[in-house]
């Protein structure tokens, strides 16, 4: 046995970096003989129980036994006294692709330091109705150069649409309902966790509450769930909620809701209402969850504010719509009404521009900055008129400070949330991203558990871990046991924080020390190791060579 101390390990480190990413730097992946100890720590096995003083030894890509402390020997020994022991984290709304590959950080930034730095391990891509398609080759080209975080992915609702009736808001024919009920079968047997929507988005918000059961259905059939951002999450969220409830229960399958929140002035402690349809349905049957990110603030296109009838068809025809005065007027209205109520709440310093790909010297500034800036009266209409400008330029990606943090913390307290980033993998420079993207599952642990308490440790861990595991029928991650794979973060319980904010979102997580995924330390000592053991999920649903 060789008792590892942190100048070993460093040395240990720095042999691996030489010899490349694919030296492995503590238990190996080719040789099952290879085995460490992490010794001496509080270990959270991941449900919801409070931790036990425990060791944890590794045998290649698993968890071999968990014993008392001293009672387990192995070729490293690492100690990790008074640090906590965890399942690594499993985030099921994920951004790690996107719609173009310059934007997607799982092929840009594999390492995925933002992620590591928070002990997230593991995400599901294909959120808000979009995802690659087909879903094979998809999954082929990640397996191809694989990341440092496991990866698998849901189907969704609008690139399914979208390929099969277009950008058009009308309904479906039988025809194209059968194309699209194929199509989820398809990703399904492809190995997808199931359906998600964006009814917000198009083609997404074109389809009606029917449309969405018959497809639904399809992807409970092969054991999926139903994870929607849903069509309103401001003044007609519960209508939504009803919705969803709706969807799962004619469908057959479970139902989630993806980033809960309640946004507007007016709806400002109505979360509780939201909870208590979700008990209600989940009283008589119907298997609904929630997740949600540690924000007051949402983030997404500027597009969302614009009624649905201007953005039939897609961009160019809203540009076409913009460029007719009478109907630039109404969509204005609509504008003022979204600033006034809604996503701004009466405000223009309350939207904030993340990511402007026409100019990204606006990445950052809010409404009421750029108004200024260019020589403008801070208004509602001038700010109206702006995001029509901006539209007209390109577009962008915005951030909404339209929440109230009490009803985060109320729907975070509730049994059924679980903790999800709706971030993506991200890099210093790029943009101005929603601080969510490096601060989440950090966040949660030194704000809401430790400086707010908010929640038990162990309970926030279980929302990290075994909840969104069991969730997609993941039944050998999200759990530190005998069998499991060693996918395992160790941290700092009193130090653990995220450092990213608003203003300047670009900064790392601090107080994750080591980050294991198969295994393999991909984090050591608070230093990247380079290592990319990361893989590919599909569910139990997968069928080889379909
Ligand atoms: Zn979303």
């Amino acid at each position: 046995m060789k008792k590892l101390t942190a100048s070993l390990l460093s040395l240990l480190f720095v042999a691996a970096c030489a010899a490349g990413p694919d030296a492995p730097v503590a238990a190996s992946d080719g040789d099952a003989e290879s085995s460490v100890l992490l010794a001496g720590g509080l270990v959270f096995s991941g449900d919801a129980s409070p931790p036990i003083a425990a060791d944890v030894l590794i045998r290649g890509d698993r968890i071999e036994s968990v014993g008392a402390p001293g009672s387990l020997d192995a070729d490293l020994v690492l100690d990790v006294s008074g640090l906590a022991v965890a399942p690594g984290f499993i985030d099921l709304h994920s951004h790690a692709v996107r719609a173009s590959a310059e934007r997607s950080g799982l092929y840009r930034w594999p390492d995925a330091e933002n992620l590591l730095r928070q002990g997230v391990t593991t995400v599901i891509g294909g959120p808000d109705g979009w995802s690659p398609l087909p879903l094979a080759e998809h999954f082929a080209a990640v397996e191809a150069s694989p990341a440092a975080v496991n990866y698998g992915a849901f189907v969704g609702h609008g690139a399914v649409r979208q390929h099969i009736v277009g950008l058009d808001d009308r309904p479906a024919t039988a025809q194209e309902m059968a194309a699209m009920r194929a199509a989820v079968e398809q990703a399904m047997r492809d190995g997808a966790f199931g359906l998600s929507s964006g009814l917000v988005y198009i083609p997404g918000s074109f389809a009606d509450t029917d449309e969405l059961v018959a497809l639904a259905r399809v992807a409970g059939q092969h054991g999926g769930i139903y994870i929607s951002h849903m069509r309103n999450e401001n003044l007609d969220v519960l209508d939504s909620v009803a919705e969803l409830i709706r969807i799962a229960e004619e469908g057959g399958l479970p139902g989630q809701i993806t980033h809960a929140k309640v946004m507007s002035t007016a709806m400002q402690g109505r979360s509780v209402d939201l909870l208590a349809m979700v008990d209600a349905a989940v009283a008589r049957g119907v298997d609904i969850t929630l997740d949600q990110y540690p924000y007051a603030a949402g983030s997404t296109g500027l597009t969302v504010q614009f009624p649905r009838w201007s953005r039939d068809g897609g961009n160019a025809k809203l540009a076409e719509r913009l460029a007719n005065a009478e109907q630039r007027a109404r969509i204005r209205d609509e504008l003022i009404y979204q600033l006034t109520e809604v996503r701004g709440r009466n405000d223009p310093a309350n939207v904030q521009l993340a990511y402007c790909n026409f100019d990204h010297s606006l990445d950052g500034l809010n409404l009421a900055q750029l108004l200024e800036q260019r020589g403008r009266d801070v208004s509602i209409a001038n700010a109206a008129d702006l995001i029509i400008e901006l539209q007209e330029a390109g577009g962008c990606q915005a951030i909404y400070h339209a929440m109230h943090p009490d009803d985060v913390a109320v729907i975070m307290r509730h049994p059924r949330t679980m903790i999800a980033a709706d971030g993506g993998i991200e890099a210093p420079g790029n943009g101005h991203p929603h601080p969510r993207n490096y601060g989440t599952h950090a966040r949660v642990l030194g704000r809401y558990v430790r400086e707010l308490g908010v929640l038990p440790l162990h309970t926030a861990i279980h929302k990290m871990t075994r909840m969104p595991a069991a969730r997609i029928g993941l039944d050998d991650r999200g759990s530190i046991g005998a069998g499991m794979v060693a996918d395992i973060v160790v941290f700092d319980p009193d130090s653990v924080v995220d450092r990213a904010t608003f203003t300047q979102p670009h900064q790392y997580a601090e107080g994750m020390r080591h980050v294991f995924v198969a295994g393999q330390a991909v984090l050591l000592e608070q230093r990247l190791t380079g290592a990319r053991p990361g893989r590919v999920l599909r569910s139990a649903a997968y069928e080889v060579g379909n």
